[in-house]
């Protein structure tokens, strides 16, 4: 698998932001509709971060990101509920967790609907 490059990462991220459209959009890569996205958090005890992840199902690409959880969404997360083992092991990386992700996605349990808990202080994205 490889990642994205800056360019591309630009051309994912630039026109909406994922919180507010979940649909798979185009590949900067390869072109296919066949984008996903899905974020999950951690709570680190001080500190609650957001892991991000977008991938493309066809050729594979994908980007990873860390961010600062500002509370602003409340979201579904279906490997959340899985048992503790399990979830550990989509924790660890992405040669793991992308192909289970797939898997939710064609299954229906992704993409994860998110709510907004309060307004941001600034729009996301736009
Ligand atoms: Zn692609």
């Amino acid at each position: 698998m490889m990642e994205y490059d800056s360019d591309q990462v630009a051309k994912l991220y630039f026109e909406t932001s994922f919180l507010d459209d979940q649909s798979e959009r185009e590949c900067p890569a390869c072109k296919s509709i066949a984008v996903r996205a899905y974020i999950w958090r951690h709570d680190g005890g001080s500190r609650t971060v957001l892991f991000s992840y977008a991938w493309c199902k066809h050729c594979r690409r994908f980007k990873g990101w860390t961010t600062a959880d500002t509370g602003e969404f409340t979201f579904s997360d279906p490997i959340e509920s899985l048992p503790e083992p399990e979830r550990e092991i989509y924790r660890r990386g992405v040669a793991k967790l992308l192909p289970k992700l797939d898997k939710l996605w064609d299954e229906g349990e992704l993409p994860q609907t998110f709510v907004r808990a309060r307004s941001p202080k600034k729009r996301l994205g736009k």
